[in-house]
């Protein structure tokens, strides 16, 4: 069975204090949930984030690494500092970091190898703008990303990957795929999947959407047979919000 996953992604917001708010009020109002849930909080308050859920169902995961081991990048972080605090997990190519960052897919394979050989678990995201979608590039788009960042990996490397399907024309827009649209995309990768790799890799990768997901469009998108959970962005920011998002699933 893959793993059903909420992932909070909470981007430049709250400061430490509004961050040990915002994760009282999440672990008083956590449903029972077959789910993973996760939150991304800022650098600078994840020690204190995964010291306030130590014990508790929630896993505290940061937004972004450096690939290198250490070393003269001013103002980055490394795999090493952040394992040292307790994160176990880091999301990477979040289509802002590719827009207002410049990464691409090459420094992302970099990137991904280098948490991995941290033992670190992986949210990779991905996914294509507004223009790829109307030209009808969508499909060639993501099958690239996916191609280009993580099909160098091994079979065994996998178990360390979740995927994160995000159009970039969905994300913080109030524009949601629809769950057709995205149940098509989802099925498209699990299929490019299993090409490269077979099966068991293929129905065992969780596979998020992400995109403006909403409590009340949660359970419709959560219920596609390859959507196995979201990515959140604005609607993480908000406890009630995001517990009703925890409740589609
Ligand atoms: C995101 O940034 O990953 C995201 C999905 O944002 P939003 O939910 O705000 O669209």
């Amino acid at each position: 069975m893959r793993q059903k996953i909420v992932a909070g992604n909470w981007k430049m917001n709250k400061n430490a204090g509004q961050t040990q708010e915002l994760i009282t009020e999440l672990l008083q109002n956590l449903p029972q949930t077959e789910a993973k849930v996760i939150i991304a909080p800022t650098f600078v308050n994840l020690a204190q984030a995964v010291n306030q859920t130590k014990g508790t169902a929630i896993e505290v995961v940061a937004q972004n690494m450096h690939q290198a081991e250490g070393g003269a990048f001013t103002g980055e972080i490394s795999a090493d500092m952040l394992t040292n605090i307790g994160i176990k997990t880091v999301i990477l190519g979040h289509s802002e970091r590719r827009a207002y960052f410049h990464e691409t897919d090459a420094l992302l394979a970099n990137k991904v190898d280098t948490a991995l050989k941290h033992e670190m678990k992986v949210i990779f995201c991905f996914g294509e703008e507004l223009k790829d979608r109307q030209d009808k590039q969508h499909f060639n788009v993501v099958e690239y990303q996916l191609k280009d960042a993580l099909f160098h990996l091994g079979e065994d490397a996998w178990k360390n990957i979740i995927l994160a399907y995000e159009p970039v024309w969905a994300i913080g827009t109030g524009e949601t795929a629809s769950p057709e649209q995205a149940q098509e995309m989802h099925k498209f990768i699990r299929e490019t999947i299993l090409e490269r790799y077979g099966n068991d890799v293929a129905e065992n990768v969780s596979i998020l959407y992400g995109g403006s997901v909403k409590p009340d469009n949660a359970k419709e998108i959560f219920s596609q047979a390859d959507v196995d959970g979201g990515l959140i962005g604005g609607a993480s920011l908000k406890a009630d919000d995001f517990v009703g998002i925890i409740n589609g699933i």
